[in-house]
């Protein structure tokens, strides 16, 4: 699941620049291939539609910003990255650190086994120098080590970074759920919670747990692929040791699903009109915002020349700020 430091929708994963070319030809709107050159399906009457495949990242991509999805998912080959981010060096580090506690025999889920699980997983890449990347890592150890102190070793949870999927009329979904837990729900029976790990530098609040249209999919996806309720969301950040979370009804989850098949109908809508020759920049238009100044591709999109730079550790230099 996304997470980071910097914005929420940044890539929790760390980016790998490719040998792409750098895409200056889009910026005039020239018609990009589409996803893979993939030939366009022949429709015919009784002939089922295609599903659209995505992820929680995919969606999202395509709401914060048309002209970044189509930078990340159509334009191939794809323009190339920014440098890599230090929030998403942290988070993952964080993430897979958590991941490896629960691949331990109960037994070894003990404190001290914390420094030696983030030291195998640290990821260096985007901090300014080596004492910041230090400092990072003595808060990121802190951080586990009051959070799983908290936790009890013996209990595993249903799934550890497990993949969901799941079918609809318009989506074939699939994302990789933090953690899911098995525990009693309001009438004693075992319900599934899906826990997003956070890493940011603002807390997160019951809002932004019933908000999240990625966790409110992980809970419909679960539900189906484990065959029982799921209707707790739960956001636990790490740096506040807080957790905030939302209780949801059938009814809210199929009000975030049905917002999820609009934006993949209006994805599926753009990407046609690029397959079909029309003009890219006009499908995928650029939303300028706060968000460009964290944009892999903003060197690549007219809109972003306007964005305050940000250094690659600029978002985890805020987490080391007295206040934070
Ligand atoms: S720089 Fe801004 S407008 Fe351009 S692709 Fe990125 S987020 Fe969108």
């Amino acid at each position: 699941m996304a997470a980071g430091v910097g914005p929420g929708w940044q890539d929790r994963g760390v980016r790998r620049p490719t040998s792409s070319t750098t895409g200056s030809s889009r910026s005039r709107g020239a018609a990009p291939r589409p996803r893979g050159g993939q030939p366009e399906q022949l429709g015919f009457d009784g002939m089922p539609e295609r599903l659209f495949v995505c992820t929680p990242s995919k969606l999202g991509s395509y709401t914060d910003c048309p002209r970044r999805y189509r930078y990340s998912y159509v334009d191939r080959p794809a323009p190339q990255k920014g440098p890599p981010w230090a929030h998403n060096s942290l988070g993952a580090s964080v993430h897979t650190a958590l991941r490896n506690w629960y691949a331990l025999p109960p037994d070894r889920r003990r404190p001290d086994a914390v420094a030696g699980l983030l030291k195998a997983t640290w990821v260096r890449e985007g901090y300014r120098d080596v004492e910041q990347e230090r400092e990072l890592y003595r808060r990121a150890l802190d951080w586990l080590e009051s959070y799983l102190d908290g936790l009890e070793p013996g209990d595993d949870p249903l799934g550890v970074e497990r993949v969901v999927a799941v079918k609809t009329a318009v989506l074939a979904f699939n994302g990789r759920a933090d953690r899911i837990d098995l525990r009693p729900g309001p009438d004693g029976e075992p319900e599934l919670v899906i826990v997003d790990y956070k890493t940011g530098r603002s807390g997160t609040d019951a809002d932004d747990a019933r908000g999240s249209q990625a966790l409110a999919l992980y809970a419909y996806a679960a539900e189906r692929v484990f065959r029982r309720p799921c209707r707790r969301v739960e956001l636990h950040h790490l740096p506040s040791g807080t957790i905030a979370a939302h209780e949801h009804t059938p009814e809210s989850i199929a009000r975030q699903l049905s917002r999820a098949e609009d934006t993949a109908r209006d994805i599926m809508a753009a990407e046609k009109a690029v397959a079909d020759g029309g003009n890219a920049d006009e499908a995928f238009p650029t939303s300028p915002g706060t968000l460009c100044a964290w944009c892999d591709y903003r060197r690549h999109c007219p809109a972003g020349a306007d964005a305050p730079v940000k250094e690659q550790w600029s978002a985890v230099e805020r987490l080391l700020a007295p206040d934070a």
